[in-house]
Parts: structure tokens; C-alpha cells; sequence
């Protein structure tokens, strides 16, 4: 077998450069974007070398497998010696309303808030935590009927969608338990990287709308971008990029 360690580290000093190179382009800094390595599929062993590397985001897309994954890796990271810096761990995938009771147990924020009953339940069960749980508003803004989102492929021809929209926002953040930290969405699979762009351009147009009308918060986040396209998304403003494939391989399964 290939030395995995070795592997992450020298993928993420790849990705750290080309980072660096698409921040520098938009006239942005490096550390204005987090990586948050996305281990979904991955065993405990890929998440313990990533931590070595230095990761301290990451990101699962399923409760389920978030659980197991989570509780076992900070196990492991309590025997180690030395500052022992714990991660912080993102669920990224669409969270079931079964499922809100384990994501809030396991995940520090949560990027796939799509409608305000899901936002609603959070607020109920994160009631008994001290902090407001941090989440990310997902929209889809490319009218992809395969993602989840808040449908807003529409928001800026439509005011309709959009006054409906500010209407659901504005319920959010009347939730005292959650703290709205910006947007998340995704990208259709595009041959060429560039064709995402307008996805994230819109993303940011929607940003920037929202600081208008909620100029209370914010808005500091937008997470977009995963192994083929974040360097197109960080040239439009993404503060979170979700990788997986660039850093640990194509997924088995
Ligand atoms: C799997 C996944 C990613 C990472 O995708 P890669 O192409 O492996 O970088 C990012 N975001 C979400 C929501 C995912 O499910």
C-alpha cells in the first residue's frame, strides 16, 4: 500500500499553493478561505493522517456515518500527546429531520439548512446547548432539480421568490438557538470548472442582497467550491471549500 500520510500531506501542500494562487487573483488572502476536507467514505486511519497533516475542518455528508466516524476520532485524538486541538467538524450533506438529534450530538455547524421546519427543529433540540449551534443557509441556485436548497434559481428576476425568501430568512433568524453564518450551495458537475461560475457569482449576488435586507448579520460565509471547482469559487468570494477527491483520492464507494 501507497504511504497514506505521505499522500494527504503532499496533496494538501498542492492544494495550499493553488489556494493561495486563485485567492492572490481576486485580490483576496489565503487565510480567508478554510479548507474543510470532506473524509465521507474515508476510515478513521485517512482522518487521523489528515489531522496530522494539519487539517482541523472536516466535513461529512451523513449523519449516520458522521456518529461512528466522530466519537471514535476523538477517542483517538484524546491518547495522543501533546495539544491534542480538537477539529471542527461540519455536516455538509441533506440532513433528514430524524436525523437532527445525532447531527447537533456530533457536528459543531451545519451547512445544509434548507427550510425553515428543518431550521425550526434545530431550534428545538439545540435548546439545551450554551452556544447558538452556527449553520449555513443552503440555496440552489442553479435550479438543479437534483439539490436540495432553498429553490432560488429564480431570486433575482422574481421578486416573489426573493419577498418569499427574506420572509424564511427572517424566521430563521428569529431562532435564539442558531447563529446564521452565510450560504452554502452546490455546483452542477460541469466539463469545464469555468461553467460553475456563474453559480458562484450568484451565490454572492444573493449574499450581498441579504447584508442589504438583514444588515444585522453578517453574512460572513459562503461555502462553495469542492475538488473540481474551487478555484473558480474562491475567485467568487467562497470563505469554506469542500474537498474530498483532491486530497484523499477518488472514493471507493
Ligand atoms: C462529497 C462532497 C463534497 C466533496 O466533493 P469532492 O468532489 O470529493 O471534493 C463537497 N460537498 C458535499 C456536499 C459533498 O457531499
Amino acid at each position: 500500500m501507497v504511504d497514506q500520510a505521505t499522500d494527504i500531506a503532499a496533496n494538501l501542500l498542492q492544494l495550499q499553493a493553488r489556494i493561495a494562487r486563485a485567492a492572490r487573483r481576486a485580490g483576496r488572502t489565503p487565510d480567508e478561505v478554510t479548507l474543510v476536507a470532506v473524509t465521507k467514505t474515508h476510515p478513521l486511519e485517512t482522518i487521523q493522517a489528515a489531522y496530522h497533516a494539519g487539517l482541523r475542518h472536516f466535513g461529512e455528508n451523513r449523519v449516520e456515518e458522521g456518529r461512528l466516524k466522530i466519537p471514535a476520532f476523538r477517542e483517538w485524538l484524546a491518547t495522543q500527546v501533546g495539544t491534542a486541538e480538537p477539529p471542527t467538524w461540519h455536516m455538509i450533506g441533506h440532513l433528514q429531520h430524524r436525523k437532527v438529534n445525532d447531527a447537533l450530538a456530533h457536528f459543531d455547524t451545519i451547512h445544509s439548512v434548507d427550510s425553515l421546519r428543518l431550521a425550526e427543529r434545530l431550534e428545538r433540540l439545540a435548546g439545551a446547548r450554551r452556544a447558538p449551534v452556527p449553520i449555513l443557509l443552503e440555496c440552489n441556485v442553479s435550479g438543479e432539480v437534483s439539490k436540495y436548497g432553498f429553490a432560488l434559481s429564480q431570486w433575482a428576476s422574481d421578486r416573489q421568490t426573493r419577498l418569499e425568501f427574506f420572509e424564511t430568512v427572517r424566521c430563521i433568524l428569529a431562532l435564539p438557538h442558531l447563529s446564521v453564518q452565510g450560504l452554502m450551495t452546490m455546483a452542477p458537475l460541469m466539463a469545464d470548472p469555468e461553467q460553475t461560475r456563474p453559480v458562484f457569482a450568484t451565490l454572492r449576488a444573493l449574499r450581498e442582497v441579504l447584508r442589504e435586507e438583514f444588515p444585522q448579520l453578517a453574512w460572513s460565509h459562503l461555502s462553495m467550491g469542492m475538488s473540481d471547482d474551487f478555484e473558480v469559487a474562491i475567485e467568487e468570494g467562497a470563505t469554506l471549500i469542500r474537498i474530498g477527491r483532491a486530497l484523499f483520492g477518488e472514493r471507493r464507494h
